[in-house]
Parts: C-alpha cells; sequence; structure tokens
C-alpha cells in the first residue's frame, strides 16, 4: 500500500522477482484492458483519465477471475485494495478460494516529494493520467478512500518509509520482512 508515486510499483516488482510472487498491479491490468479496448477498459478509460477510482465492482469481479485462476501462487498485490469495500470484497474472495494475507506493507511519503515525484514521471512515462491537475486528484482519492485501509489492516501493516533511493527503500522494505 502507499499514496500514488510512493514506489509500490517499483517495489512490488523488486519482491516479485526476489521471492518468487507473481506481481498483480490493478493499474497495469486496467492500462491493459484498456490498450486492447476491451469493455473493462472502455469503462475504466474515464475514470483513469480524471484520477478518480474504478468502480468497486468492477475491480473485485476481475480480480475475482485473476485470483481464482492464481490460487496456487504465491501473489503480492499492487494498487488493490484502495477502498474498505474492496478489502472487504477481497476477504470474501479468499474465504472462497482458502486463502490468506501474510503482510500488508505500507510505504508512506511526504504529500510534497510525491507530487514533486509525480510531475517527474509525468515528464517521461507519457500516461494519460499524470497531469498535474489529475495527480491532485489522485492524491486526494487516496486520502478520503485508500488511507483508511490502513485502521483496516491494523493488525498486519508493517511500515516503510519511502523517501530515498530505490535501494534503499528496498533495504528498509526488506528488513522489515525479515
Ligand atoms: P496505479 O497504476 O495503481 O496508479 O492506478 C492507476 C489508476 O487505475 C488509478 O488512478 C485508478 O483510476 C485505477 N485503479 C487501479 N487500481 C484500482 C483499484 N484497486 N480500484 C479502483 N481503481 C483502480
Amino acid at each position: 500500500m502507499g499514496p500514488p508515486g510512493a514506489g509500490k510499483g517499483t517495489q512490488a516488482k523488486i519482491l516479485s522477482d526476489k521471492y518468487n510472487l507473481v506481481h498483480l498491479s490493478t493499474g497495469d491490468i486496467l492500462r491493459t484492458e484498456i490498450a486492447n479496448q476491451t469493455n473493462i477498459g472502455l469503462d475504466a478509460k474515464n475514470y483513469m483519465d480524471q484520477g478518480l477510482l474504478v468502480p468497486d465492482e468492477v475491480l473485485l469481479s476481475m480480480m475475482e477471475n485473476t485470483l481464482t485462476n492464481l490460487k496456487e501462487s504465491g501473489i503480492i498485490l499492487d494498487g488493490f485494495p484502495r477502498t474498505i469495500p474492496q478489502a472487504e470484497g477481497l476477504d470474501a474472495i479468499f474465504k472462497k478460494l482458502g486463502l490468506n494475507i501474510d503482510m500488508v506493507i505500507n510505504i508512506s511519503v511526504d504529500k510534497e516529494i510525491l507530487i514533486n515525484r509525480l510531475i517527474k514521471r509525468a515528464e517521461d512515462s507519457g500516461r494519460s493520467d499524470d497531469t498535474k491537475e489529475v495527480i491532485v486528484n489522485r492524491q486526494n482519492v487516496y486520502l478520503e478512500l485508500t488511507a483508511p485501509l490502513l485502521e483496516f489492516y491494523k493488525n498486519e501493516v508493517i511500515n516503510v518509509d519511502g523517501d530515498g533511493t530505490i535501494e534503499e527503500v528496498t533495504q528498509r522494505v526488506l528488513a522489515a520482512i525479515q
């Protein structure tokens, strides 16, 4: 977990390589759906372009299918769940599949640093949701809808300081996991 720009995707990829986990980024899955012009993609694009969350029902049915196919694997979830209803839905899916959450890693970074990082990323990513207005929207959506999950997962969550180089943050994440 962590706000947009905290480095979730980067760290999730490093962890998935190191521990041989399947890396599931809902943002990447949705961007693939958009590129393939599927119904999910066409529906999701409007929300994503404005920095808003795609509706919970869409995410939950998409993730139920994906997780059902992957239930034999170790998984790192990146960018999901992002709301309390998604976390409750994930609990129900996990119960049904006999899976459980081992740990929740939260990467925290100051808002000013995040906005600067995202503006910099916008220069080379070409992502259509990396404009200044949308970046600010995404931070506000995070604070309102996603940050309450820290309380929801208070028994599982490990906090890691995300201010530093990629390598520094990776070392902190690995130390926290140990
Ligand atoms: P990300 O790549 O994780 O920053 O996600 C990019 C965008 O995809 C977000 O701003 C949302 O519009 C959408 N998205 C990704 N994951 C979710 C989710 N769990 N719930 C709702 N929308 C999501």
